[in-house]
Formats: C-alpha cells, structure tokens, sequence
C-alpha cells in the first residue's frame, strides 16, 4: 500500500514548537538572491587561490595535466583512503576506448585510527594492500604495479608523486603527517610490509572523479565529491595561474586544480551561519578551518541538527523532550547524514519510522508534534546542504564560461541523501538563469580515476614530458 501523502500537516503543531519551526525556516533558508550573493564572493576566492599571496580557498595544483584520451590500457592498483573506508583496487584498462574492468576490496578504517600516529595509520594501510595483493594472486608472488593513491585531503604537490598534507579534514586528527609529504610515509609503511609498490601519482578523489567521468563522457568539465567532505576540481591553464609564474610553465598548457573548497569563506565573510555552525567549528580539531564543508558536508549534517535539538531541549521557553532521558542526545557526532536521510525519506503521515529511529538511537520518546519538527528541521539543514552546495559548481563554471557542460558527483551525500540532487539542481538552476549545467552521477574516482592518472603518468614519463 502507498503512505499517504503528508502535504499540508503543520497545522496541528501547537503553537510554540510551530514557532520554533518558524524561527528555524529563517536560520536556515537561503534564498535565491543570497546563493548568486555568495557565489560571486565564490568566483573571487577562486581567483585569490590562484594568486601568489594565495587566499582561504588553496587551489591546489595537481600535476595532472590532460584529460585522458579514452585509449590508456594497462593493470593498474588504485588505493582510496577516504574518511570512512579503505578500498583497494586494481583496474585494467584494455584496448577498448573509455572502458574498464575493476576488482576491488574493501576494509573498515577503525575508528580509532583516525587519532592514531602517521606509523599506525600506514601501517594499517599497507597491511590492507598487503591483503589484497595475496589473495587477488595465484602464485603468491606480488608482481609490481603502478599504484594511484587516492588521499582525500588537502595536499600542496610540486610533482604528481608528491604531497605535503596541509591539514587534516573530516575529523581525521593523526600525529605526525601534517606538514609532511605523505608519499614516503606510506611508501616506508609498504617496504616495512615487504609489499614491493610504489605510488606512481597521488590523486585527491575529485581529481580522480573529474578524470574518471571525463573518460566515459568528455562533456564533463568539473569533478565533485559531495560525501564526508565536499570539494571539487577542474581544469586551469597554467598561464592563469600567478603563483606557477615562477616554473615557466607553458600559458595554454592545462592543469587539474583541487579546489579544497570546503576552505571557502574560513573568514566568515558571507555564508549565512548559526550559532549551530559555530559550535561545531569551535568544538572540531580544527576550529577556523573548513567553514564551506562544516555547513554542508554528511560529516557534520547529524551533528547540526543535534546541537539544534539539544539547544532546543535545554530552553526553558520550549517545550520538547519533556521528561525524557538526553544523554544519548548530549553525545558528541551521536548522529550521522544517514539519521537525518532516514527520517526525510519517513513516508507516513505520523511520522512513526522516525519514532522509532529517535527511540532506538537515542532512547527518546517522541510526540507527533516532536517529530514534525524534527522532519522539518531535517529538510532545512538537507536543503541548505544542497542549496549552498550549488554555489561553488555555479562559481566554476562562471568563472570558467564552461556552460553547457557536465559535472560528475560522487560521495555518499550525493547518491544516499533524499531529493539532494533535485534540491541541487534547482539552486544551480536559480543562480545561473539556465539548467546546462548537469550535475550527474560520476564514474569511479578514487579507482578508476587513480588508475588513470598512473596510466596518464607513465605515459608522461616515457614521453619524457615533466
Ligand atoms: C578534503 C578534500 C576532499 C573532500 C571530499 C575534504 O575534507 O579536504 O581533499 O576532496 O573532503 O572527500
Ligand atoms: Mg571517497
């Protein structure tokens, strides 16, 4: 049987929590005039990312420096270490234009990893490689691959197999690899494990989406992942890069940029934040970093609505959980994208699947009353996420004059989190007068994409180019 539809239910919300809905809707609205508001501020931090003082936004060169051409064949290892799981892979590219197999493993990053030491990380990821070598061959041997390693954090390249990591993001906060080149710390973890790698190209997951889906559709102008973290990367030409004048690069030769845009607005100039975004920033390792990403990445958005709830809870003018036990609801990152997807997709008009998820994750009680309050405080921080999250597409392609095109989108946000591409779609729609701008699901990034950067890299160094 179909739910009913549930169009037009908030009349029967008693007063005070109809107006704490109110009070809510103004906080986390972002209307059309503001969205083309913040994308200029957007198009000019892009700009200042590229100059040679440099801006909040690090732009950050990436050494690839073509779009692949639909005929690289080889075996390739792609290795992705995103914020939630280890994948390696190994890819084969055959003769057959734009096409690929893949067989890959997965493994959990444990928790507690994430606030280990540079050695422990390392070594776990070696450990997984080391795995996956073993029993993906017959003879035991580990022949020699090129790897791709796909870090998705920011990272300053002066070649491609090479990266000093800037900071950490997503809540990652391991001793020892800040301010370090990545590369070695790895390659050493692998030598300690006797796996005879070595990593051919290190690539950020949006390079490697970018690369990836301009592969199987070479309309696509712009990679993005919308997942844990958000940011996105695309094509510059060298000559309008102030800050590579130094190397002499050749003006029209073309260079993958990582935007690290979940850095935009760190000066909090322009994005509208609440007091919830504040906390959150405050209370994170790295408070004043990220400031774009803490307002729309499925990292932080359990944890807004959270400080929402609690806030609301703790107010003596607002009647809400009353009687009710709050400690699971005082918990720290308690709630994660995947609780708030949950309940936006609740299709009944009671809204009785979200009881039942408040009541088995937190232990509370709550009323219909509650509930609508919760579905509708959900909508508006997965709104804004989707909303927002248009303004950084809409600055690229502005800046670049790149409609029409495609855009390829990865991450658990973008493929998990109901009515986020529609919400998407629309904003980008507002802000640019047009829809020829398609944001589309991307080919696999961090494995595909890796590959074909290593085969894009092994291809330079026989030419001897760079
Ligand atoms: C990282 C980026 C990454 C993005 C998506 C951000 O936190 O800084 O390097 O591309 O997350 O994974
Ligand atoms: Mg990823």
């Amino acid at each position: 049987k179909d739910p009913p539809s549930r169009k037009g239910s908030m009349h029967d919300v008693p007063k005070d929590l109809m107006n704490q809905i109110k009070i809510l809707e103004d906080l986390f609205s972002v209307d059309t005039q503001k969205l083309k508001f913040i994308t200029e501020r957007f198009i000019s931090e892009l700009e200042k990312g590229l100059s040679k003082d440099g801006g909040n936004i690090p732009m950050n060169p990436t050494w690839v420096l073509s779009n692949p051409t639909g005929r690289e064949t080889g075996s390739y290892l792609a290795l992705d270490m995103g914020g939630t799981n280890l994948r390696v892979c190994e890819i084969e590219l055959p003769e057959e234009h734009g096409k690929f197999d893949i067989m890959q493993s997965k493994y959990r990053m444990p928790t507690a990893i994430k606030t280990s030491t540079a050695e422990e990380l390392f070594d776990y990821v070696a450990d997984c490689v080391k795995q996956f070598l073993i029993s993906n061959n017959e003879d035991q041997n580990i022949k020699e691959m090129s790897l791709g390693f796909t870090f998705s954090y920011p990272c300053t390249q002066d070649f491609i197999d090479h990266g000093v990591l800037q900071r950490w993001t997503k809540g990652f906060d391991v001793a020892g690899v800040e301010g370090k080149d990545v590369v070695p710390l790895f390659e050493e973890a692998l030598r300690r494990k006797n796996v005879p790698i070595k990593v051919t190209a290190l690539v950020n997951d949006t390079t490697g989406t970018l690369i990836a889906s301009n592969y199987t559709d070479q309309s696509t102008k712009i990679g993005c992942i919308f997942g844990t973290g958000c940011n996105a990367a695309y094509f510059e030409n060298a000559g309008s890069i102030p800050k590579l004048e130094h190397m002499n690069l050749p003006a029209d030769m073309p260079i993958a940029i990582n935007c690290e845009w979940g850095a935009f607005d760190n000066e909090h100039y322009v994005l509208p934040r609440t007091v919830y975004d504040a906390q959150i920033d405050e209370q994170s390792p790295r408070p004043g970093q990220q400031a774009y990403e803490k307002m729309i990445a499925g990292y932080y958005l359990g944890e807004v609505l959270r400080l929402v709830l609690l806030d609301l809870a703790q107010k003596d003018s607002v009647e809400i959980f009353e009687h009710q036990d709050l400690t699971s609801l005082k918990k720290a990152y308690s709630l994660d994208a995947s609780f708030l997807a949950e309940i936006e997709s609740d299709p009944w008009e009671n809204l009785s699947e979200t009881e039942i998820l408040f009541e088995k994750k937190l232990g509370i009680e709550t009323t219909e009353q509650e509930r609508k309050l919760i579905r509708r405080l959900a909508e508006l921080i997965g709104t804004r996420a989707a909303r927002l999250s248009a303004c950084g597409i809409a600055a690229i392609v502005t800046k670049k004059n790149l409609a029409p095109c495609s855009v390829g989108a990865d991450g658990s946000v973008f493929n998990k989190y109901p009515h986020f591409r529609e919400r998407n779609a629309a904003a980008l729609k507002e802000i640019l007068g047009h829809d020829e701008v398609v944001v589309k699901p991307a080919e696999d990034g961090s494995g595909v994409g890796a590959a074909l950067i290593a085969a894009l890299t092994n291809q330079r160094i026989k030419d001897g180019i760079l």
